[in-house]
């Protein structure tokens, strides 16, 4: 037992240390991918519930690494955050986003907007709404075609420094969202307090599971408090007609998932119908 316990502190370390190297080859290897460009962003269409058209789309990133093949954001999101490295990222994405925008709103139909995931790293330390208004100018993006998707953590911390980025970025026409809606520490008070126009409903709330009932019961009742604070709705994770037409009876404004599509590349995104298949 006692070679076996010593055998099993051996092979913890030799995990730790694996771990570490790995992630080690994992920063340099997204160092070296950003560097030369090698992240995409693609594009997931948003459904207006009511008339079944495309009204948006968020910018998710994929990563084609040289060997590895597709790595999923959960695996790299976190050391870009970690080591600074989200900062030039997400000015790729955005300004890549900005020019999809661009390109897609150019046909002259109703407006359509693409949402970009910020991360609470890059919203304390690059001059938000600086690096905003230049990528705008950049690409010839209306204020107004781009989102930004932030979550709750966000706006619990460091209040006035982070009311007076999210005013700025409001004031100049962006739309702000809070994504994953229901999985932090709602403080409720922060809808109103700060210029949000969107709640992204989490799709732990819209996942088949035993609990689906009252997911159900919760989803309806942020759909109805988000109306009545003037906030328009996205629900996550559509993956079934019958929920997105439960949805659409609800009121719910927006619906985004596999039913319709997952993530897209940009050119796929362009020619796209405007209204989706599937719901
Ligand atoms: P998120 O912002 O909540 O994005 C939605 C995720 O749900 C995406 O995963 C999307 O592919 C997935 N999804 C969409 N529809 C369905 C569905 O019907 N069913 C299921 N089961 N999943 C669905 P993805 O692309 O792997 O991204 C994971 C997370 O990585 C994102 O979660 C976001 O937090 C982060 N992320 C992605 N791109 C960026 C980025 O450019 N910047 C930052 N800061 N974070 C990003
Ligand atoms: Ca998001
Ligand atoms: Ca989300
Ligand atoms: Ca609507």
């Amino acid at each position: 037992a006692k070679e076996a316990g010593r055998n099993n502190v051996q092979f913890y370390t030799r995990d730790i240390t694996d771990r570490a190297a790995e992630r080690l080859r994992l920063e340099a290897d997204l160092r070296c991918g950003i560097a030369h460009d090698a992240l995409d962003v693609h594009y997931q269409p948003k459904i207006d519930l009511a008339t079944g058209r495309i009204v948006g789309a968020e910018a998710l990133l994929r990563w084609l690494h040289p060997e590895r093949g597709w790595i999923p954001p959960s695996q790299f999101i976190g050391i870009a955050e970690e080591t600074g490295l989200i900062v030039p990222l997400a000015e790729q994405v955005m300004r890549k986003a900005c020019g999809v925008a661009t390109r897609w709103n150019a046909r002259g139909e109703e407006a359509r907007h693409i949402a970009v995931n910020l991360s609470p790293s890059q919203f304390h330390v690059s001059h938000l709404p600086g690096v905003v208004q230049q990528v705008l100018q950049e690409t010839g993006c209306r204020p107004d075609w781009l989102e930004l998707e932030i979550t709750e953590g966000l706006l619990l911390v460091n209040h006035a420094a982070t009311l007076g980025t999210l005013n700025a970025l409001s004031q100049m026409g962006v739309r702000i969202a809070i994504d994953d809606f229901g999985t932090g520490y709602s403080a409720l008070s922060y809808l109103t307090r700060f210029p949000i126009a969107t709640l992204k409903i989490d799709r732990s709330f819209t996942q088949p599971t035993s609990g689906s009932q009252k997911n159900r019961v919760l989803v309806e009742a942020i759909v109805a408090m988000a109306h009545g604070v003037g906030l328009e709705v996205v629900a996550e994770g559509v993956e079934t007609r019958e929920l997105a037409e439960w949805l659409a009876g609800i009121g719910c404004d927006m619906g985004q998932g596999y039913l319709w599509s997952g993530a897209i590349p940009a050119h796929a995104l362009l020619a796209m119908e405007t209204h989706a298949r599937g719901g």
